[in-house]
């Protein structure tokens, strides 16, 4: 087989000489001709039953051949048999918690995880009890009704790492989802550990560019069916076009992260000296629960860096104000350099307990590394700190 860089360029291509094309065809519509009354049922029944596919599409929201075509790239990058995507990385994980609500209505999940998805599971909004516990904790809390067991490595935003082996073994027969957002197939790939289902929030690093929100779930056949079953049935389509550009960042996300990732080294180091800085939270630093899994579930420590300034809350927002070259904004995983407050904005639905207990300080940034070069990112942060720890000794001193 080839390597993963290669079928990183050519996923989801390999018929492109028999259509006697070099980019792939965009289909935008909505509905599809249906000469054929006898097939045109089949088909319509093939794909509510959650086939990837059938002789008459029907309609866009039960099969779009651009938005497979990424589906199947992103399979072949994750290692599985299949891959169903959806609106947004919300949408991915809603539809799993539906489909799963159907074999029972209890599901584990390992703190911390992405603030949006740990507002999801505690509001109960998808019927479901969310019983949040440490890793270790998974096989004596495992209940006849467990559907699930949820797991985020590495965690956002601390980047704490989860050990996928032992979450699979302590699950038993339960389900084990891992978002693997954060990794990347190019990091980690978790269903070869035992995940059954690996979630990414497409927007972040596989789209890459800041332009598409898209979230998938890479499975094997058998459990993507149900959840093809849901997508057609609650409409949380991802748009051809959006499939078409997650699609055309892929060739390019190795180098994407491989880049991203040397830059943030480079960085972590820089931050961990400065004496504005208290801490930082890099798994390539070792500072990290869990560093011990880098070089063997997690093949490299990643392009995030969350980091704590000693001058707390007000040296953090002064941070965000200051910086030049980097933009203070959420999201992350794309071309340029992103910081964002994690307890102000991406976890700020998180409870006060939860965010304590995680780490999720006042003080506390979240940096997510793009491919600028790595002197003109440090300067520029060096700068924001510098301006933010001097604003925060002056106003310290009236
Ligand atoms: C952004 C993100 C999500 C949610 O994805 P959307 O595409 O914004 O809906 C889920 N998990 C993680 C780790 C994320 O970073």
């Amino acid at each position: 087989m080839t390597r993963f860089d290669t079928r990183a360029v050519h996923a989801g291509r390999e018929d492109f000489q028999a259509l006697c094309v070099h980019a792939p065809p965009l289909d935008l519509s909505t509905t599809y001709p249906v000469a054929d009354l006898a097939v045109g049922t089949a088909s319509f029944d093939a794909l509510v039953g959650g086939e990837a596919g059938a002789p008459n599409p029907i309609y866009a929201r039960l099969h779009n051949p651009t938005v497979a075509r990424t589906e199947a790239a992103l399979a072949v990058l994750e290692g599985t048999e299949a891959c169903v995507a959806f609106a947004s990385g919300m949408a991915a994980l809603t539809a799993v918690l539906l489909e799963r609500r159907q074999h029972g209505a209890h599901v584990l999940v390992v703190r911390p995880l992405y603030g949006t998805s740990d507002h999801l599971l505690a509001s109960g909004l998808c019927g479901l009890e969310a019983e949040f516990v440490e890793a270790g904790e998974i096989a004596a809390r495992r209940r006849p009704d467990t559907a699930l067991v949820i797991i985020e490595t590495p965690a956002n935003p601390t980047l704490d790492l989860v050990d996928i082996r032992a979450a699979v073994a302590a699950a038993g027969e339960v389900p084990v989802l891992v978002d693997s957002t954060f990794a990347t197939p190019v990091l980690q790939t978790p269903a070869a550990l035992g995940a059954t289902y690996v979630l990414h929030s497409a927007t972040k690093f596989l789209g890459g560019h800041g332009d598409v929100i898209a979230g998938v779930v890479c499975c094997s056949e058998e459990h993507a069916r149900p959840l093809r079953t849901v997508r057609a049935a609650t409409g949380a389509l991802l748009h051809p076009l959006a499939a078409y550009l997650l699609h055309r960042g892929l060739p390019t996300l190795a180098l994407r992260v491989e880049r991203a990732q040397a830059n943030a080294e480079v960085l972590s180091r820089r931050l961990a000296a400065h004496p504005a800085v208290s801490r930082v939270h890099y798994p390539g630093l070792r500072t990290v629960r869990n560093a011990h899994l880098l070089g063997t579930q997690q093949r490299g420590p990643g392009s995030l860096i969350a980091f704590e300034m000693a001058g707390g809350y007000q040296a953090a927002a002064a941070v965000m104000r200051q910086v030049r070259l980097m933009t203070p904004a959420v999201s992350l995983g794309s071309v340029d350099t992103l910081i964002q407050h994690p307890a102000g904005l991406t976890h700020r639905v998180v409870s006060e307990s939860a965010k304590a207990a995680s780490g999720i300080t006042p003080g506390l940034l979240r940096l997510s590394v793009g491919i600028e070069h790595a002197d003109d990112l440090w300067d520029d942060l060096r700068q924001a700190i510098e301006a933010a720890a001097s604003a925060t000794r002056v106003a310290d001193a009236a």
